[in-house]
């Protein structure tokens, strides 16, 4: 027999798409419309609705990129339609799809939000059975998003509504009645699925062949009239294939509802209040239809949006939450970027998250659901297991460049060794459509066949919302159960990993963090981001700490209102376009403004607070924030300022200039570069001879793609030292060297404090550059194979070779506060006050051995999608400590991110919290969040080695160890009153501890 079988599936695709679809609708009248166009800001419905409109029809041009236009459509359901299926059908010019474009949310008159209108979603049902005559009277809010995402990387202005043209994007091409044809458009259903089915099959498949086989009989007898005639026996034809069973040990999809929105990109963060609305209503009115549907709703926040914004919808989603189709996931305030977030902001994603979900819907989220962050790090599974979740899931696995990540299911362990349940999905996209062939895909790159069977698969638009479809619901009932198909059930997250874990208790072990081989630039770009969230969250950390030791003394109340919100908008601003810097221009405008706001008003709480602490006196008091004594003040607690050692000396040789403070002696030549710095202490040469330390280095940095997300390994093959310098001035005891490079310049510094083995540089950049990448290096003569740099409660080591492909495609990564390198008895640190990324490699020395060098990244110019990145002036502190060790390089950490301050006062401020062991450290001092003036102490093991800490308080009650959400863990420590607490930590442990605040003096 010939093979017909390309001839088949081409005559049937034609077929659905030129006949059977068309014939779904039977007829259509256009409705009348009126417009009120409002290129400017969004504004409440019942405002817009009030206002002015005049006459529109299709063909009419609307919407400036950014802008709003209000139809008013209005209109009668024709007699000749009663008892027909009837809907709205809106089109705005769409093209394209869902997300990236024109998007409209349909309103009743009262202004209560009903549905979203987009690309593949354009209907609104107005009734099953219509009434000949009903009247219809809605107003559709429609969104001239720009379609930023079709610039393929290249520059564009459409991101920020200050530079975006003002002419009209769109033509409005049909606002209209519909009278829907349901068993031509079942038939299209069914049609879809088979097809899609036959194609996804191996070429010679039985199964495959028959379906076409049937199929091409069925479009015989269609072929001879219309479709609306043929529909109902042609559904006859097709009904034994669907009704076919699916294959032994066929896989098992778990179909979850699912919309990934972004909560700021290529729009503006207030767009993704409007994005929320429109998807959120799509999921309830869908919900009313296909009550099986499931739909996962991660980021408290956008469910703390639409409360606010549209009770009446918040109202819905409460209803479809208890009815179980809306189904909170994530237990976190957004889906943040988990590389850079500290421990504690990291901790209060899910503190946030989970509280917000457990008041308003009484549910404690139980998986993580981050599919589309940038990497996760090693110190998630502790967090997230304490903040209770059993379960973790991503997709973003799927980007990376080199290796392909061995595990679909699996068990993660953190650096301080607990393991959480985890799946990435095989079907490898979070915005699936339950085409067949998705779940063909998911069933064939799922690793772990034979162990286990069973995969999540997230259907819905997403990235810029929508949601799942009607169309999504139908191919899931029909491969439900599917001859050829995986089986889809429609299902929870919790039910999937339930399931999942029972099925496959003893999945294989993933240690360590899951690098994303790929978007090593997010580490980078876009400073003011990375800067804003550094200071952030260590001014957060010392108004909780000044706050809550001047409340548990009575001088002063407890801000807990402004730190909630204030807690709130750096936890959004976490999100991962955002602190990632991958978003437009616009967003990343009103972030850096935003995070001027909370830095300025968080300074006035941190002022108010020690203010109080101080009282009235004019002895010269310094603050200590840091978890550890610093020259004579006590951690976490205020006394007399002393002296911090001998003096440093400047002497001006002939060839270079030499800072001593008799500890550290630096040798600057007279290019500004470092030369030497020798540890006096150990008599070591840290400089490796014929390199120089704080050199600052400029590479060409033009990726392939994603050029905000991307750094390229090839941007390494060319480098210009910036060697030359204008001027050398030494002032005090601060030697400054500018130079000029390309378009921009830099004003370096170079100190030494007294009594410190920190040597000081600081730079301050008038960035003009395109494309290029700006780097500073510190080589450091120590012979090694690793480098460990801090992440959230703790550290991890990276290798500094490449002898794998997973070594190798790690030539970017993320540091906190430092990066460590050292050989047994001796290392040396690099800490920095806003720096994420970092390159850590090793060099031949010419004595033989090798030397490190780390780098740390500074400025980067990717003009996608923000074409001005990082233009203008920015200023970065970074040290490096000699002869330290991890826990002096912990210990620098936070020296450099909390400075000391001093204030007059009357005496010294005794800490609220002392522990004995330096090794153990106190991330938080807090009030509880429940108002009942508990005190909070979180700290944690940073050494990642056993510890033994006498933790007290000023005032001990009782005291209970706690999970992050501060109540009492089951299998938690409990200690009485009076005493101080002896506690015992494995390596990287975090404890909370709650004291009662019974025991809090008068
Ligand atoms: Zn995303």
């Amino acid at each position: 027999m010939h093979d017909r079988r390309m001839l088949t599936q081409e005559r049937v695709e034609r077929a659905l798409r030129e006949r059977i679809r068309p014939a779904v609708v039977i007829s259509s009248v256009p409705l009348e419309i009126t417009v009120n166009h409002l290129p400017g800001e969004p504004i409440p419905a019942l405002e817009a609705i009030a206002g002015e409109f005049v006459p529109a029809r299709a063909g009419d041009r609307w919407g400036p990129p950014w802008g709003t236009s209000w139809f008013h459509v209005t209109g009668r359901v024709p007699a000749e339609w009663s008892g027909g299926r009837v809907a709205f059908r809106a089109d705005l010019g769409f093209s394209g799809g869902p997300g990236f474009q024109a998007e409209g949310l349909v309103y009743r008159p009262d202004g209560v939000p009903v549905k979203g209108i987009e690309p593949d979603n354009t209907e609104l049902l107005i009734a099953e059975r219509a009434a000949g005559g009903e009247v219809v009277d809605y107003y559709l809010e429609a969104a001239a998003n720009p379609p930023v995402i079709e610039q393929a990387f290249r520059p564009t202005d459409l991101g920020d509504v200050r530079t975006a043209p003002r002419d009209p994007l769109y033509v409005l091409t049909a606002l209209e009645l519909i009278h829907i044809d349901e068993t031509v458009r079942a038939l299209g259903h069914d049609v879809d699925v088979l097809l899609g089915l036959a194609r996804a099959l191996p070429e010679n498949s039985a199964r495959g062949g028959e379906i076409l086989h049937v199929l091409a009989r069925m479009l015989d007898d269609l072929d001879t009239g219309e479709v609306a005639d043929g529909a109902a026996r042609a559904r006859e034809t097709l009904k034994p294939l669907l009704a076919a069973p699916a294959d032994h040990g066929a896989h098992r999809v778990s179909a979850v509802g699912h919309a990934h929105i972004d909560s700021a990109w290529l729009w503006p963060i207030r767009e993704t209040v409007r994005k929320c609305a429109r998807t959120f209503a799509n999921v309830t009115s869908l919900a009313e239809q296909y009550p099986e549907l499931r739909f996962a709703c991660s980021q408290a926040q956008q469910y703390a949006w639409i409360r606010d914004a549209h009770p009446d919808l918040f109202a819905r989603i409460r209803a479809a939450v208890t009815a179980g189709t809306f189904v909170p996931v994530g237990g976190m305030w957004v889906e943040s970027d988990t590389n850079m977030p500290g421990g504690e902001a990291l901790a209060r994603q899910f503190v946030q998250g989970q509280r917000f979900f457990r008041q308003e819907f009484g549910i404690t989220c139980r998986e993580v659901w981050l599919p589309d962050s940038f990497g996760f790090t090693a110190a998630l599974p502790q967090i997230a297991t304490l903040a209770g979740m059993n379960w973790f899931l991503t997709q973003k696995l799927a980007y990376n460049e080199t290796n392909r990540f061995p595990h679909n299911t699996f068990w993660w362990e953190g650096i301080d060794g607990t393991r959480i349940f985890s799946h990435y999905p095989p079907v490898e996209n979070y915005n699936a459509e339950l085409v067949p062939a998705d779940l063909a895909f998911a069933a064939e790159r799922f690793t772990e066949t034979g162990a286990a069977g069973r995969s999540l698969v997230a259907f819905g638009h997403g990235d810029g919302g929508g949601g799942p479809t009607g169309e999504m619901l139908e191919r899931a009932r029909r491969q439900a159960d599917l001859a050829g198909s995986p089986e889809v059930a429609v299902q929870t997250p919790a039910e999937f990993f339930t399931a999942a874990q029972a099925e496959y208790p003893d999945a294989p072990v993933w240690v360590g963090e899951l690098y994303l081989e790929s978007h090593r630039g997010t580490y980078t770009s876009q400073a003011l981001m990375k800067q804003g969230n550094r200071r952030s969250e260590h001014l957060l950390r010392e108004v909780e700490l000044w706050a809550a030791t001047a409340a548990r003394r009575g001088l002063a109340d407890y801000p807990y209102e402004e730190l909630e919100r204030l807690w709130r908008t750096v936890l959004l601003h976490q999100f991962h376009d955002i602190l990632p810097g991958s978003s437009i221009a616009w967003v990343h405008r009103e972030a850096r403004e935003t995070y001027r706001r909370v830095i300025a008003e968080l300074e006035v709480l941190r002022d108010a607070a020690q203010r109080a602490l101080a009282g009235t006196g004019d002895r010269e008091l310094t603050f200590n924030a840091t978890p550890h004594p610093w020259a004579g003040v006590p951690a976490l607690g205020a006394a007399e300022t002393g002296d911090d050692g001998a003096p440093v000396t400047v002497t001006r040789e002939p060839d270079r200039i030499v800072l001593d403070n008799g500890l550290v002696r630096v040798g600057i030549d007279g290019r500004g570069l470092v030369r030497s710095v020798r540890d006096l202490t150990a008599d070591r040469e840290i400089v490796p001879a014929g390199t120089a330390a704080n050199l600052l280095q400029l590479h060409p940095d033009r990726p392939n793609t994603f050029d905000a997300w991307n750094v390229d390994e090839f941007y390494r093959n060319r480098v210009e030292d910036l060697t030359t310098v204008e001027s050398l001035n030494v002032e005090g005891t601060v030697v400054r060297v500018r130079r000029s490079f390309g378009s921009s310049s830099a004003v370096q510094t170079i100190t030494l404090a007294p009594g410190s083995r920190t040597v000081e540089f600081g730079v301050e950049v008038d960035w003009r550059e395109r494309d290029r990448f700006l780097k500073v290096a510190v080589p450091i003569d120590v012979h090694t194979d690793r480098a460990t740099a801090e992440i959230q409660y703790g550290h991890l080591t990276r290798p500094t070779h490449a002898n794998t492909t997973w070594d190798a495609a790690r030539f970017e990564v993320c540091a906190h506060r430092f990066v460590h390198v050292g050989e047994p008895g001796y290392g040396a640190a690099v800490v920095n006050d806003s720096t994420y990324g970092h390159d850590v490699t090793r060099t031949l020395h010419p004595g033989g051995g090798t030397y490190s060098t780390v780098r740390l990244s500074l400025l980067r110019a990717p003009r996608y999608p923000d074409p001005d990145t990082d233009q203008g002036a920015h200023g970065f502190r970074y040290g490096l400590v000699c002869g330290a060790d991890l826990g002096a390089a912990v210990r620098a950490g936070y020296r450099m991110n909390l400075p000391r301050r001093t204030l007059s006062g009357g005496g010294p401020v005794e800490p609220e919290v002392v522990v004995d062991d330096p090794a153990v450290v106190v991330e938080a001092v807090k009030l509880a969040d429940d108002r009942s003036g508990d005190l909070i102490v979180r700290l944690y093991e940073s050494r990642g080695a056993r510890a033994r800490a006498t933790v007290s308080v000023r005032t001990p009650g009782p005291a209970v160890e706690t999970d992050l959400l501060e109540e009492p863990r089951p299998d938690g420590r409990s200690f009485g009153a009076g005493g101080p607490i002896v506690l015992e930590l494995r390596p990287f442990e975090i404890v909370t501890l709650r004291f009662a605040s019974g025991g809090q003096s008068e």
